[in-house]
Protein backbone atom coordinates (compact mmCIF):
# COMPACT_ATOMS: atom_id res chain seq x y z
CA UNK A 1 0.00 0.00 0.00
CA UNK A 2 1.19 3.20 -0.85
CA UNK A 3 0.66 5.58 1.94
CA UNK A 4 -0.88 9.12 1.19
CA UNK A 5 1.04 11.99 1.92
CA UNK A 6 -1.38 14.54 2.94
CA UNK A 7 -4.69 13.21 2.58
CA UNK A 8 -6.13 16.39 3.68
CA UNK A 9 -4.99 19.78 4.28
CA UNK A 10 -3.38 20.03 7.99
CA UNK A 11 -4.92 22.17 10.16
CA UNK A 12 -1.93 24.04 11.74
CA UNK A 13 -0.51 24.95 8.40
CA UNK A 14 -3.56 26.18 7.46
CA UNK A 15 -3.72 28.42 10.15
CA UNK A 16 -0.47 29.91 9.79
CA UNK A 17 -1.12 29.81 6.29
CA UNK A 18 -4.40 32.44 7.14
CA UNK A 19 -2.90 34.32 9.49
CA UNK A 20 0.09 34.75 7.43
CA UNK A 21 -2.61 35.86 4.58
CA UNK A 22 -4.25 38.13 7.32
CA UNK A 23 -0.59 39.78 8.08
CA UNK A 24 0.10 40.45 4.44
CA UNK A 25 -2.96 41.75 4.20
CA UNK A 26 -2.38 44.52 6.80
CA UNK A 27 0.76 45.28 5.68
CA UNK A 28 2.60 43.39 8.55
CA UNK A 29 5.46 42.59 7.40
CA UNK A 30 7.12 41.32 10.77
CA UNK A 31 3.94 39.53 11.62
CA UNK A 32 4.26 37.82 7.80
CA UNK A 33 7.77 36.66 8.28
CA UNK A 34 7.11 35.15 11.91
CA UNK A 35 4.08 33.12 10.65
CA UNK A 36 6.56 31.81 7.85
CA UNK A 37 9.19 31.18 10.77
CA UNK A 38 6.84 29.49 12.69
CA UNK A 39 5.19 27.40 10.39
CA UNK A 40 8.62 25.93 8.57
CA UNK A 41 9.27 25.07 12.20
CA UNK A 42 6.11 23.27 12.74
CA UNK A 43 6.97 21.83 9.21
CA UNK A 44 9.91 20.08 10.75
CA UNK A 45 8.75 19.06 13.65
CA UNK A 46 5.52 17.70 12.88
CA UNK A 47 5.68 16.81 9.17
CA UNK A 48 9.33 15.21 9.82
CA UNK A 49 9.92 14.36 6.14
CA UNK A 50 12.08 11.48 5.90
CA UNK A 51 13.50 11.54 2.30
CA UNK A 52 15.63 8.89 1.84
ZN1 LIG B 1 1.15 21.21 9.15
Amino acid sequence: MSAPEEPEPCRTCQEFDLDEAVARSEHDGSRETDCRVLRQRHLAADHDKRSG
